[in-house]
């Protein structure tokens, strides 16, 4: 994706790197680094929900929190168009600019255990960002925390309770509440439902739905599994190890896969239908270690469609229809297997 290619999206990524050095000594001498985040290009369509998919440490919650700079990447450029038109590079903001342009995005947190401080009341929880961020005083914040509550389904006599007292879809559910206080147009959902139970999942992805139309939303919704992010997202991004290797509309990802990493992964989604038997592909191997990286496409010692130049050659990021993009040597020659969309 060339540079600056989508002006208009809400947020665009580019060629954003985040390494860890790997220190040795005394002296602390740098030795290597993992490539948590390799070289990702990626934009997010104001009002659309983009699914973040891949196994687990494969760099796309260190991708997320990249973009709400909870960590700062090592280089390339994070894009977020704010409501006046104006694009900022978040990746070059200081910290006492990030201050003024923090209200326009937010991370949800996979834990909602951990993610919620246990000495304060849903009150000071849900009302520290609005006071923080200067959007009302007094009565008003009340007044403000009340109808959040309200929005994502918990009732106002919970105000002054500690998180302890709440169940784990409840204390999901304030944790959204917060995140929406002041008002972003992006929210990082980072496995928001994946520590929930199966029954209260549903509940969860279903308000995230309902609350994208009635504050105009943009996700970026993190999953380890395709079959979470099937049923919310617009468009999907595949990461393997730190690189993106195909993005597509969740439509066409699903029907023509174009990376063989994404149909080993659609080949794990359970269908619906009794009728569809899809085979499940048994990758060989576990995924490599982002710190020691193979030669050429980082997925040949797993791909079952390798050949020779994969070893030796990292394939390009490449548009091979519209909108879809994919690294592979060989996309426009294998012919995948995709299945069919169940929502
Ligand atoms: Fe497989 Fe080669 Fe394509 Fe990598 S470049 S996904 S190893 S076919």
């Amino acid at each position: 994706m060339p540079e600056n290619n989508n002006p208009d999206a809400l947020l665009e990524v580019i060629h954003l790197t985040k390494y860890f050095p790997i220190e040795e000594g005394f002296l602390r001498k740098q030795v290597g680094a993992v490539k948590a985040v390799d070289d990702v290009s990626l934009y997010i369509n104001e009002g659309e929900t983009f699914g973040l998919v891949g196994e687990s440490g494969c760099g796309k919650t260190t991708l997320g929190r990249c973009i709400v700079r909870a960590i700062d990447s090592t280089s390339g450029s994070i894009y977020l168009k704010l409501d006046t038109g104006e694009r900022l590079d978040l990746s070059r903001m200081t910290n006492k600019e990030l201050r003024e342009v923090r209200k326009h995005f937010h991370m949800i947190f996979q834990d909602p255990y951990g993610s919620l401080d246990p000495r304060m009341t849903i009150l000071d929880i849900v009302g520290e960002p609005i006071r923080n961020n200067n959007l009302a005083t007094g009565d008003e914040v009340i007044e403000m925390v009340k109808s959040l509550l309200n929005d994502v389904g918990l009732e106002i006599k919970h105000l002054n309770r500690y998180p302890h007292a709440f169940s784990g879809g409840q204390r999901q559910r304030i944790g959204i509440a917060r995140s929406l206080a002041p008002r972003p147009s992006l929210i990082v959902c980072d496995e928001p439902v994946s520590a929930l139970d199966v029954s209260i999942q549903a509940q969860i992805l279903n308000l995230l739905e309902e609350l994208q139309e009635q504050y105009n939303l943009t996700y970026l919704f993190i999953a380890h599994d395709l079959a979470v992010v099937e049923h919310i997202a617009d468009r999907i991004g595949v990461m393997y190890v730190g690189k993106l290797v195909e993005m597509a509309s969740t439509a066409d990802l699903y029907s023509q896969p174009l990376h063989p990493y994404t149909e080993a992964l659609l080949s794990a989604v359970p269908s619906t239908n009794p009728d569809v038997k899809m085979e499940r592909i048994i990758l060989p191997g576990e995924i490599a270690d982002p710190s020691s990286t193979p030669t050429g496409c980082y997925f040949h010692p797993r791909c079952p469609y390798a050949q020779e130049l994969c070893a030796e050659e990292t394939p390009q990021w490449k548009e091979v229809a519209p909108e879809h993009y994919v690294a592979c040597h060989y996309a426009e020659e294998l012919e995948l297997k995709g299945v069919e969309l169940q929502y």
